[in-house]
């Protein structure tokens, strides 16, 4: 949700992906989100042989949390893909969801993401906190759609330009067990779907801010789903990534970020932002001193 924070530094830094930017904070809290995972799931290596393998296992992670969660066999998930085209935007969006809960009793489904922060057990701030919000919706709805079956094959293809004819590789099949017969990405995909849409929708979403000292969770903040407000915040994002507007800086009232960014020094926006606002200055001066202003144009 970096396009949240601030679109133009987004930009910035894909213009410049060789910068290293895994501070040792955020080391520490991939290393707590891995931690997490393997507290109730093992990880197995694939051999992947195109990219229709790297996609089908994300389908056999699907199934296999589907189908643990229907038999009992397990009520807590982590590290969940989801992916989607939400709202007709179109566009297609994956993502990985920290957790998913299931309650053995009520077949209540829980998505759950976790924030680590690095210095206090304080909540981080507003605006940093809506993209979390944002974050933790949209998991939300693209579980949902999966499970509605809003999402389809063609759709999944067509973005991702994979064939759904090819086989797959030897160690997918591999992998696929006594579901081997699901040998194409097309037929796989088929299968995760069936097994998805027998779940029920995501009942709460919810944001576990730990703290990396101790990896305990100090606060859960109870998100409320807000579909209309959803498809709005989306429908700006995806206005940018469709091309329909150029990318946006932050605005004046959350300057205070540019402090911190590294782009500061050169970033346009800001530079822009900051030549308006003395010309606004200049003219209420001009204006209250009775100098006719110069800087605008001859009529
Ligand atoms: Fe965004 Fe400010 Fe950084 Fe520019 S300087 S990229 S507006 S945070």
């Amino acid at each position: 949700m970096k396009q949240l924070w601030c679109e133009q530094q987004m930009v910035y830094e894909m213009e410049e992906p060789s910068l290293e930017r895994e501070t040792p904070a955020m080391k520490a809290g991939t290393d707590l989100h891995l931690a997490r995972e393997l507290a109730v799931q093992d990880i197995v290596n694939v051999e992947i042989t195109s990219p229709e393998d790297a996609f089908a296992v994300k389908l056999i992670n699907l199934i296999g949390m589907a189908e643990d969660f229907a038999t009992g066999a397990a009520c807590v998930r982590r590290e969940i893909p989801v992916f989607g085209a939400p709202y007709g935007e179109g566009l297609f969006l994956s993502g990985i969801v920290d957790e998913i809960r299931c309650d053995a009793e009520t077949f209540q489904l829980d998505v759950v993401e976790m924030k680590t922060r690095a210095n206090s057990k304080t909540l981080p701030s507003t605006s940093q906190m809506a993209t979390h919000r944002m974050q933790v919706m949209l998991y939300k709805k693209l579980f949902d759609d999966l499970v509605r079956g809003a999402v389809t094959k063609a759709t999944i293809a067509l973005h991702l330009r994979l064939r759904l004819d090819r086989r797959l590789g030897d160690d997918v099949l591999h992998h696929l067990g006594d579901r081997r017969a699901c040998d194409t990405l097309g037929s796989l995909t088929d299968f995760a779907f069936a097994r998805l849409q027998s779940l029920p929708f995501v009942a709460r979403t919810t944001l576990e801010y730990c703290h990396q000292a101790d990896a305990c969770c100090f606060e859960m903040v109870a998100v409320d789903y807000d579909d209309a407000w959803l498809r709005a915040a989306y429908a700006r994002c995806a206005g940018f990534w469709r091309g329909a507007r150029a990318a946006r800086g932050v605005d004046v009232e959350e300057a205070w970020k540019c402090r911190t960014c590294e782009f500061a020094d050169t970033c346009a926006w800001r530079l822009r932002r900051i030549e308006e606002i003395l010309s606004e200055r200049r003219s209420a001066c001009s204006e209250r001193a009775g100098i006719p202003d110069r800087s605008a144009p001859d009529e």
